[in-house]
């Protein structure tokens, strides 16, 4: 693996969704790094430094806003985007996602062609 290997922490309880952002990810040549709630989530950021994170929305222990919330007080992750993965369509969300610290948020469902482009622009973004 070269140092320029980018990781993606993705954070989503629902395991279909991992396998189709894993497979998309791994084929854009991204290290994956999977929680499958936020409690594991927030074991693996002792040790992990991602370049970006992919948060789920809806998970059964703590929904990802709260989790974000938790994830913008580690030092270590202050600078790392925080991209939010919802099925949320309700007004407000958008606001909801940004309140919580989010970067941006992605609509599910997938969409598997844009998922590489549109995470490439909140780590373009971030290299700036
Ligand atoms: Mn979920």
């Amino acid at each position: 693996m070269s140092d320029e290997t980018k990781v993606i922490l993705y954070v989503e309880d629902n395991p279909e969704n991992r396998l189709l952002v894993r497979r998309i990810l791994q084929a854009e040549g991204y290290q994956v790094v999977e929680a499958e709630h936020a409690h594991q989530a927030l074991e693996i950021i002792e040790s992990l430094h991602p370049d970006l994170v992919l948060m789920d929305i809806n998970m059964p222990d703590m929904d990802g806003f709260t989790l974000t919330a938790k994830f913008k007080q580690i030092p270590h992750l202050r600078d790392v985007p925080i991209v939010a993965l919802t099925a949320n369509v309700m007004r407000g969300d958008k606001e909801r996602t940004l309140n919580a610290g989010c970067d941006g948020y992605i609509q599910k469902p997938i969409d598997v062609d844009a998922l590489p482009a549109q995470l490439a622009a909140y780590l373009k973004h971030n290299e700036q």
